[in-house]
């Protein structure tokens, strides 16, 4: 069973998730809990969070298939005081909305050390992490591998590594791989897919490994920029997401797409991504 789907729109309620995943031929999804460019977020409301959880019921979306991204202001690696105490108050509200979702995975970047080098953001990032999850039992956290640019931290696997080890709770700490930040990161997942998942079998466990992020990427092998597009018309292509997706280990592993477009454009790129896959 392959298990496929994409970042999905809350607009409308979080209730019309599970169908509008179903509709588009999906059985995984990704959410914001919020609106991700705000500061403010607001706790759902219980006759939404009946109606996502009877929809999840009704399409039988399982838990381990559900993901929550977080809002793109979240910076617990910064060094400014005010603004990684903003990043940490938000960070543990989305858990918290996570958690009444009863989904259980919410993915993060890192950060960003705005400069002032990668082993005090690592320390931020971990000091934020140690009160979040005290904050919150429920919920798993997913460090997302992403590029090297703007002082970010996670483009390299080593990274994520040294934060899971430095946390007090590791066993809540997870990953997931973004194909076209790791692409763009200069991890070739085509011809050296063996020796990628080796390393992060080492440094962190596979059974760590939750989610994958399939996006093909608009630039070269480590070009460094992070520009995702739809599949098979990027610089991964068809045939590099087709060694990529066959592999018995990523075929295991849920899919979430974070192509541009909308809900229409998602539900061609996954008869794409099928049309690539072997089922056997
Ligand atoms: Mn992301
Ligand atoms: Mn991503
Ligand atoms: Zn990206």
């Amino acid at each position: 069973m392959i298990y496929i789907g994409a970042h999905m729109p809350i607009g409308g309620g979080f209730k019309r998730v599970p169908r509008e995943t179903v509709e588009i031929g999906g059985n995984t999804f990704q959410i914001f809990p919020h609106n991700p460019r705000q500061w403010n977020a607001s706790y759902p409301k219980e006759e939404d969070i009946k109606k996502f959880k009877e929809g999840l019921h009704k399409f039988n979306i399982m838990q381990q298939y559900m993901l929550c991204h977080s809002g793109y202001l979240i910076n617990i690696a910064s060094p400014k005081k005010d603004g990684w105490e903003k990043s940490l108050k938000l960070l543990i509200k989305e858990m918290e909305i996570c958690s009444m979702l009863g989904i259980k995975y919410l993915n993060i970047h890192p950060g960003s050390h705005l400069g002032i080098g990668e082993e005090v953001g690592i320390k931020k990032i971990v000091e934020a992490l140690n009160i979040a999850l005290d904050s919150e039992k429920n919920t798993i956290i997913l460090l997302e591998n992403v590029t090297k640019k703007g002082g970010n931290i996670g483009y390299k696997i080593e990274h994520l590594k040294k934060i899971i080890d430095k946390v007090k709770y590791p066993e809540r700490l997870g990953i997931t791989i973004d194909t076209c930040h790791a692409w763009d990161a200069g991890y070739d997942i085509v011809n050296k897919l063996d020796e990628f998942l080796t390393m992060i079998d080492k440094l962190i466990g596979l059974n760590n490994l939750k989610f994958i992020h399939l996006n093909d990427s608009k630039n070269e092998l480590g070009s460094n920029k992070d520009r995702h597009e739809n599949i098979g018309k990027g610089k991964i292509g068809n045939d590099g997401l087709k060694v990529f997706l066959n592999h018995e280990i990523i075929k295991k592993i849920p899919w979430i797409l974070e192509t541009p477009g909308d809900n229409e454009v998602h539900k061609n790129d996954i008869k794409e991504v099928l049309k690539l896959v072997e089922v056997n």
